[in-house]
């Protein structure tokens, strides 16, 4: 012992002294860096100083080596224990998990055998561990492969600690005990500026600590901060995020004043609303040494991991019973204290809870007694505290009471089950006057400890879960005592909330019920278990009913006081009841004292122990009457509302009535109602049963008086109908308790059958998808419905397309089993069930009627239920409907009563049938309804027996609806007198039931000429229905129309190429788009139709404009370097378009044309109205009017723009004459390239030279520099070409209009070359509207710009392919896309050209010359950039031309470049890469030149292949061996290489794009989800140092993890904070972005700052299902077909029209703030 206090002297010392020097020393904040390097000197100065020195001394040696002895000594818990992190993934297998909260960490789950099982995947919320390893969570395969073997070379039950030395163990326990002394002390030191004795500090300095609390949100807090210590906003958030995160933070450092300064402005600043924030002052040295107190606590948690020797002395010296007595080991300390804690400190010391005690079995044990001791008291502070339940000590009940031997113990030893449900009921103080729950006038405050209170609630289903195979007395004594408790708690529950009937005047306020609610739902499961439990022993199922029954007669004891009771007599019966109105006296919905009882007399039945102990069970004492009353006042307050009788209300009762028949409340309420009155109407004469119904139902003077048909002539019509619809809610009620038998105790029955009830019924109404059936039936405690067992068997699976999910079929043989009356219908799953159910049997030739099916046995419990069906007062009652059925007058009678009086008769008519086909002789049979119903009736007035009535009925015209039914009944009528004869007579009875051979021809006739009539009408009824399917989805389609993939569309229209042949010409002659061979346009007139105004108007120059909807955006699809920044929009210079193709200007359009003044028109007014609109709403729209968006008047595709539509190119310069073809002659003169060349330098330079100094050199002739051309349009096509100039501008630069800047026409050009090649891979030549009104808007929009600007930018054009000395700073060839040159270079040669009046028209062949250049320099930017590694396979000793021409360009490059080229000796490679670098290039070349010429292309080109390569290069009048072009230009191949930057690119292996440049796609998706999931939860927020992110989002584009909606990852975006999504969208995606959100399995698209929308995720479970939410968690695959869509709306720029029709469809959406996503 002395040697412990010199020890403990001496580390107390030690840590006084060196704590405060090496721990929190100055301010914190700051750069994150900085903090970053300072807590890495902490971590070192503390293991060193501190840390070191213990393990020395604990290990005897040095560390490292003596923690290897260790470990080599250690076995390792069997258990895993892995600790959930936020959203780790974490699966259940439903077959085998002991409850739901067993799970499997992702490691342990792989290498089980529960991944072959169903099983379920979630994400954890934080805390817990991996139930890996624990025999009693897995019914099967408890262990993973990783913790399969259990080294058996120990013992299990030997103790550990014996196998490490004595001395070890001596040294360990002095050591664990001061240092989790020193730690429990600082942890729970509760003084602000002192130390416990022996740590006095050193020098005053302190800290100014802010607290978290869940009142406060991070925008107050940040905004208080910013006030209090004087920060930026940046290191507000940094402090606000910690606080959060740790649960403190110091947020000022200095001496006391200074600090205490900013507490009260803290303080002040946020005591306004609500209590104010937390702060303390406190002295540096505490704050140290707590510091040091959590890691001591982390490296304690690490050293045990080493030993389990060594873990369980340090269990035993935690849970060591201190001084003081009782509760004063250190780990109570710890628990007890738990709520004063800060949340990191909380956290760190529950981990260590978990990595010491609860991996320890013994330790497990002893540690659960004491958190039971200790629970009432933890629980109330929980309740004190404000903090979530994860971080509160609280939580870990679910690791100690799922197990069920410890639950067992703890319910037996320290009576747990009693001490949380007594903790419960004390919580919930408010009561009325008879000692109820009051939940009324509920503040937030008390809905706040509501919501905590809950958690006990778990707690007592955690125990309960697994049911106890075997009961020992101690048990039975202590559940029963349980019970007590409970019955306690429901005694509390029973009458709550009362309702009473509003009569005059409506509510002023609507009651609160939600509470009671809640509280009724989370105990379902509870009462459900609790049943379980008694089913499975018969005393404890006796004494349970037994209570229950005391509690319930406790509860009556008001009942029946002080009226006198009345006597009801009707059919020649008599009963007496009490006088009670549901109208008009106080009813509750909630009864769970009569519900609890109503399940064990089930439970009686089922058992049988009802048979088998009658004399032990208290049947005598009941009383029918009574427990019939509560039930069916509830079910009549359900049929008054129905009938509109509780209108003035409110939806407070409408709301209750709906949960107290919803799936997750009906189990324990509406369902045991039924059973209730079951089982009383089986104790009762049926009679009296249905008497006190009809008197309940306040129907019963309509039978009792004399003459009922008087009952309507003097009555208001509000209260007819209201009495009719009473009478059909009580018909169901009757036909309910007689037939619905699917519980197994009231019916001969198993659960497997209720549940495929319940399947079968909800298949009836539609076909489903398995998460909807799922959601229609009740779950039990462990989340399960059994529907996976059942399923198969009644339904087919049809599997989903690619959109839709997969929906469950019922299989026909099923439907005989429908019944209309299912007790689980809501009215309108009724009607649609009928509907169904009636069209199906019409597609089959089926009468329509819908008789009962044949219900199942009754048990012998309830075996007199029957009798209800055969009883006079039902027959009185069945005789009156009929009877005003026969005379229907004035609005007494319904035929939704007839149609349940059917039903009822229908029911008796089964019951008899069956009970004769199960009896041998005829005197068995007790049941005898059609020798009743044949008896006259005797309810007064009826004239005739029911059956007379029936036949009656059957002719009856106003009833055809009903007529397949009373036939039925008169058919089975007249079975059951044949079965009854047959069984009386012994002569043989032949089997068609009494009708005679005529008669039956005459309807075999009848029936035929009858389904004829009806096939014919159904064929007319199909039609019709198609047709209109056909127009409802023609525009759908259309709409989709532009989404399909180009696959597809390429397929229709190849195939439409095989019908038509694109033009006659193309058959016999080649055409060429290009160059003066080309062949002439179309030079029909171009007729189109405007949408708005329906005229119909001829395209021309000199015409009304006409215009095309579109829009334009900025697009990153194509590009190849995703790093490049955004270019400056004032400086940028485009008129080079980079190879990478970073960022390009997209314009799509739905190709509605319209006349531009009415698109103005119309524009003004959508203009007009949204500024209305926002004066009203201030809302977003889905397009922003502001931006120049609107919305297509006809499809209402998101538009920006319009282009204009204008009219062919001229037609070719000379005719090219077909005749003349084999000669090959042209009637033209074309100019070669030299001679081009020098002509168009001497127009450069006249152009030049016009503008310094008047016109010195020589002019060709011809050419007129100051020449102004004839303007080709009128001002509105003209105004209408500067509009979608503007627009190009606009959006392409994210400028400001401005018709003087320079660039504008280069974007019109850029935007058309874009967008062509973004067409893809696919040439599809075809009628495009708007790449053809592009492309010949493009080559005139020159004409809106001033000339010398268009010329000056040929001349740079032209200067990058042919070296200009006059034009500076040219761009290497490696650094332009040659695509996009030459469409620049062709649209502005225009303006040039268009100088000279020389008469020579050379505009064709300057473009051929053009093509021709930019072709060859191409082909040397692929040969540069090709990556050659050599591959030895010569293929072909003799190269072909093309080879050998290709060999000699690229030495002739290597000539100029040197090594910076490798050698390449196989021409056969080289040519392969420059054949597939080039093929892009001419594809979109080829659209080009045909939407600019109007050239029908050939058909040959339509068709992707083997000879595309020659039609293309034919097409574009290019010789078939490209290469040959290189010959004429080889004076061009030295300055292209020599270019400096060539070189350097070369070298530096820069970005360097190749050729042919792929096309991007969508970053590659894992096939399991879960994966996913685990890559998300190990992403730690990029911000906020090692932080969880809440929200991890990956972008679908570059595969980039982002922080989402949170405010650490908050960036400024053009002067406002955006959240990471919608920045990353501005690098990445150029402000559209595609992300996957993986907590929620949802896709996010966002376009700018304002829109966005949610889009299926391309996960399905098994069933064909998305689990957008994560919520069902069945297992999660990859849809490849799903992405690929994905993949295609993005690639072919569809996303922004996604989001907006999303937005037009859902304006919610357009509310949210996807900017800060
Ligand atoms: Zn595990
Ligand atoms: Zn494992
Ligand atoms: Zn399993
Ligand atoms: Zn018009
Ligand atoms: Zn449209
Ligand atoms: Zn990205
Ligand atoms: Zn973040």
């Amino acid at each position: 012992l002395s040697i412990y206090l010199l020890l403990l002297q001496e580390v107390s010392y030690h840590l006084a002294v060196y704590v405060p020097r090496i721990l929190c020393l100055g301010p914190s904040g700051g750069s994150s860096r900085e903090e970053q390097r300072e807590e890495q000197r902490e971590d070192l100065a503390s293991q060193l100083l501190l840390l070191a020195p213990l393990e020395w001394l604990l290990l005897g040696e040095e560390p490292a080596s003596g923690l290897h002895l260790l470990q080599e000594n250690n076995q390792p818990s069997p258990l895993c224990g892995h600790v959930f992190k936020v959203g780790e993934p974490t699966y259940s297998c439903r077959e085998c998990a002991a409850d739901p909260t067993c799970v499997l960490c992702m490691k342990c789950f792989l290498g089980s055998i529960h991944k072959e099982h169903r099983y379920r995947m979630t994400t954890s919320g934080g805390g817990g561990f991996c139930d890996c390893g624990d025999a009693e969570a897995w019914k099967k395969g408890p262990y993973c492969q990783q913790h399969r073997h259990p080294p058996t070379d120990r013992d299990a039950e030997e103790d550990p600690v014996s196998v490490l030395p004595a001395d070890m163990v001596a040294r360990g326990v002095s050591i664990f005990s001061i240092l989790l002394k020193y730690a429990v002390d600082m942890l729970t030191w509760d003084q602000e500026d002192q130390l416990p004795a022996g740590l006095e500090p050193l020098e005053d300095t302190y800290y100014c600590m802010l607290f978290n609390d869940e009142v406060h949100t991070y925008e107050q807090v940040i905004y208080t901060l910013q006030k209090a210590v004087n920060c930026s906003q940046k290191e507000a958030v940094s402090f606000a995020t910690t606080v959060d995160r740790d649960g403190r933070k110091s947020v000022r450092y200095g001496d006391f004043q200074f600090c205490d300064q900013a507490k009260s402005v803290i303080v002040r600043n946020t005591s306004r609303q609500s209590k104010p924030l937390r702060v303390q002052v406190m002295h540096s040295s505490v704050v140290a040494h707590q510091c040091f107190a959590l890691r001591a606590l982390s490296w304690l948690g690490q050293i045990i991991q080493y030993s389990d020797g060594l873990r369980r002395v340090l269990c035993e010296v935690g849970l060591q019973r201190g001084p003081e007595g009782e509760y004063s080991s250190l780990v109570d300390k710890l628990m007890l204290n738990d709520s004063k804690m800060w949340k990191g400190a909380r956290n760190i010391y529950h981990q260590l809870l978990m990595n010491s005690l609860l991996m320890d079995l013994k330790y497990k044990k002893i540690f659960a007694i004491q958190f039971a001791k200790n629970y009432r008291r933890l629980q109330t502070d929980f309740m004190e505290d404000d903090h979530e339940r994860v971080v509160s000590v609280t939580s870990l009940s679910v690791q100690l009471f799922t197990v069920p031997t410890m639950a067992r113990m703890l319910m037996v030893e320290e009576n747990l089950m009693t001490t949380i449900i007594k903790t419960f009921v004390d919580h919930l103080r408010h009561r009325d006057l008879q000692g109820r729950f009051q939940f009324d006038r509920y503040t937030a405050q008390q809905a706040f400890k509501f919501g905590r209170v809950q958690s006990l609630i778990g707690d007592l289903k955690y125990i309960l879960i697994s049911r106890p195979s075997e009961w020992s007395d101690q048990l039975r004594l202590k559940f029963l005592e349980g019970l007590d408790a409970f019955l306690e708690l429901l005694k509390c529950m029973q009458g709550m909330d009362p309702v009473v009937r509003q009569v005059g005047q409506h509510i002023e306020m609507e009651p609160e019920w939600e509470a009671a609610f809640t509280l009724q739902m989370k105990l379902t499961h509870i009462i459900s278990m609790i049943q379980e439990w008694c089913s499975t022993d018969e005393h404890v199922l006796i004494e349970a009913y037994r209570k229950c029954l005391s509690a319930l007669s406790h509860c009556h004891s008001g009942l029946p006081d002080g009226e006198q009771p009345i006597s009801l007599s009707v059919a020649g019966h008599c009963v007496e009841t009490f006088r009670y109105q549901v109208s008009q006296d106080k009813v509750s919905i909630h009864l769970p004292v009569c519900r609890l009882l109503a399940g064990l007399h089930v439970l009686l039945s089922r058992t049988e122990v009802a048979s088998r102990f009658p004399e032990q069970l208290p049947l005598g004492e009941l009383s029918p009457p009574l427990l019939i009353e509560l039930p069916l006042r509830c079910l009549v307050l359900c049929a008054q509302v129905h009938a509109g009788m509780w209108r003035r209300n409110g939806f407070s009762l409408i709301n209750q009535i709906y949960y107290y028949h919803n799936v997750k409340c009906r189990v324990e309420m509406f369902d045991k109602d039924m059973i209730m009155l079951q089982a009383g109407a089986s104790m009762m004469d049926p009679n009296h049963f249905l008497m006190i119904v009809l008197s309940r139902f306040e129907l019963f003077h309509i039978f009792s008086s004399a003459d009922c048909r008087k009952r309507y002539r003097d009555t208001h019509k509000d209260v007819v109908q209201q009495n009719n619809t009473l009478m059909e809610e009580m018909l169901h009620l009757i036909i309910m308790v007689v037939g619905e038998r699917y519980v197994s105790g009231v019916g001969q029955v198993e659960s497997f059958d209720e549940v495929r009830r319940e399947i079968i019924h909800q298949l009836s109404i539609r076909p489903m998808a398995h998460s909807e059936l799922v959601k229609a039936l009740p779950e039990n405690g462990n989340k399960e419905t059994g529907l996976e067992r059942v399923i198969d068997s009644v339904a087919s699976f049809k599997k989903p397309g690619v959109t839709g999910r997969g929906l469950y079929e019922l299989r026909p043989e099923w439907n005989k089993h429908f019944n209309l009356y299912f007790h689980h219908f809501s009215r309108a799953d009724q009607s649609k069930a009928e509907e169904a159910q009636r069209k199906l049997r019409r597609q089959n030739g089926e009468d329509t009627a819908l008789p009962p099916p044949s219900p199942p046995l009754l048990c012998p419990l309830f075996g007199s239920l029957v009798n209800l069906l055969q009883c006079d007062v039902l027959l009185a009652v069945e005789g009156a409907v009929l009877q005003w059925a026969v005379e229907p007058s004035g609005g007494g009678w319904t035929e939704s009563m007839l149609q349940r009086v059917l039903h009822l008769v229908g029911v008796a008519l089964l019951e008899e049938e069956q009970q004769l086909e199960s009896s041998s002789r005829d005197d068995d049979v007790t049941f005898n309804y059609t020798c009743k119903i044949t008896r006259p009736g005797e309810a007064p007035s009826t004239s005739g027996s029911v059956l007379a009535l029936l036949e009656s009925l059957q002719n009856a015209p106003h009833l055809e609806v009903h007529k397949d039914m009373i036939t039925w009944i008169l058919k089975m009528v007249a079975n059951i007198k044949t079965m009854r004869e047959r069984t009386s007579s012994t002569l043989t009875v032949p089997v068609c039931p009494g009708q005679g051979p005529e008669e039956t021809l005459r309807d075999k006739d009848k029936a035929e000429r009858k389904r004829k009539a009806e096939m014919a009408r159904l064929r007319r009824e199909k039609i019709m229905a198609q047709m209109s399917e056909m127009q409802k989805h023609f525009i759908n389609e259309n709409k989709e129309l532009f989404q399909q993939s180009l696959e597809e569309l390429e397929a229709s229209t190849s195939a439409a190429a095989d019908n038509s042949p694109p033009s006659s010409e193309s058959t016999c002659v080649a055409q060429v788009c290009v160059g003066p061979r080309r062949v002439g346009g179309a030079e029909h007139r171009q007729l189109v139709t405007c949408i708005l105004c329906q005229e119909e108007q001829e395209v021309r120059g000199q015409g009304r404009a006409m215009v095309l909807a579109a829009f334009i955006q900025r697009s990153t699809v194509l590009s190849k370097n995703r790093r490049r920044n955004l270019p400056d929009p004032e400086r940028h210079d485009p008129l080079f378009m980079n190879p990478d193709l970073s960022l390009g200007i997209h314009t799509a359009s739905c190709g509605h044309i319209m006349h531009a003044t009415c698109w103005q028109r119309y524009f003004e007014a959508v203009q007009l109205k949204e500024q209305r609109r926002q004066q009203r709403l201030r809302g977003h729209t889905s397009y922003d009017v502001e931006n120049g968006e609107f919305l297509c008047p006809l499809c209402e595709c998101l538009s920006n723009t319009v282009i204009p539509l204008l009219p062919h190119t001229h037609t070719p310069d000379y005719r090219y004459t077909p005749q003349v073809n084999s000669l090959f002659s042209l009637r033209v003169d074309h100019p070669s390239l030299e001679a081009w060349l020098k002509m168009t330098n001497q127009q450069i330079t006249a152009i030049h030279s016009a503008h310094r100094k008047p016109a010195e050199p020589a002019v060709p002739d011809g050419f007129k520099v100051d020449f102004t051309p004839q303007n080709l349009f009128s001002s509105s096509v003209k105004e209408m070409i500067t509009t979608f100039s503007m627009s190009t501008y606009k959006v392409g630069l994210k400028v400001n209009p401005n018709e003087q800047d320079q660039r504008v026409p280069v974007l019109s050009w850029s935007t058309c070359a874009y967008t062509i090649q973004s067409i893809g891979t696919h040439t599809h030549l075809g009628r495009d509207d708007c790449l053809s009104s592009l492309t010949r808007f493009s080559s005139a929009c020159w004409t809106a710009a001033p000339p010398t600007t268009v010329q000056s930018h040929f001349i740079r054009l032209l200067a990058a392919l042919v070296p200009d000395s006059r034009v500076e700073n040219t761009l290497s060839i490696l650094d332009i896309d040659m695509f996009h040159l030459l469409v620049y270079s062709v649209l502005s040669y225009s303006s040039v050209h268009s100088l000279d009046q020389s008469g020579q028209r050379v505009v064709d062949s300057a473009h051929l010359h053009i093509l021709h250049l930019v072709t060859v320099a191409h082909l040397v930017q692929i040969l540069l950039t090709s990556t050659t590694e050599e591959v030895c396979m010569d293929q072909d000793s003799s190269a072909s031309e093309e080879e050998e021409l290709t060999c000699r360009l690229y030495n002739t490059l290597r000539k100029h470049l040197g090594s910076v080229l490798p050698e390449v000796t196989s021409g056969w490679q080289l040519f392969r890469c420059v054949k597939a670098g080039c093929l892009p290039f001419l594809r979109a070349t080829a659209l080009f030149f045909h939407y600019l010429n109007s050239t029908a292309p050939p058909a040959d080109l339509l068709v992707a292949g083997p000879g595309q390569w020659e039609a293309l290069c034919s097409y574009l009048d290019l010789p078939s061996n490209l290469l040959q072009l290189h010959q004429n230009q080889h004076t061009l191949l030295e300055p292209w290489c020599c270019h400096p930057v060539v070189r350097q690119t070369l070298q530096v292996d820069g970005v360097i794009v190749r050729f042919p440049r792929e096309s991007n796609r969508l970053i590659q998706l894992p096939e399991d989800y879960s994966i996913l999931i685990n890559q998300a939860s190990s992403f730690t927020c990029p911000r906020s140092g090692g932080d969880k992110s809440r929200a991890p989002t990956l972008c679908l584009v570059c595969g980039s993890m982002l922080c989402s909606q949170s405010y650490c990852c908050q960036t400024e975006v053009d002067g406002e904070d955006v959240g990471a999504c919608t920045a990353h969208t501005f690098t990445c995606g150029a402000g559209l972005g595609l992300f996957l959100r993986v907590r929620e399995s949802q896709v996010l698209f966002v376009a700018g700052k304002t829109k966005g929308c949610f889009y299926p995720p391309p996960y399905l479970d098994d069933y064909g299902e998305t689990d957008q939410g994560l919520k069902r968690g069945n297992p999660l695959h990859l849809c490849a077909e799903r992405y690929r869509k994905i993949e295609r709306l993005w690639r072919q720029h569809g996303i922004a029209e996604v989001i907006g029709h999303a937005q037009e469809a859902n304006q919610t959406l357009v509310a949210i703030d996807w900017q800060h996503l």
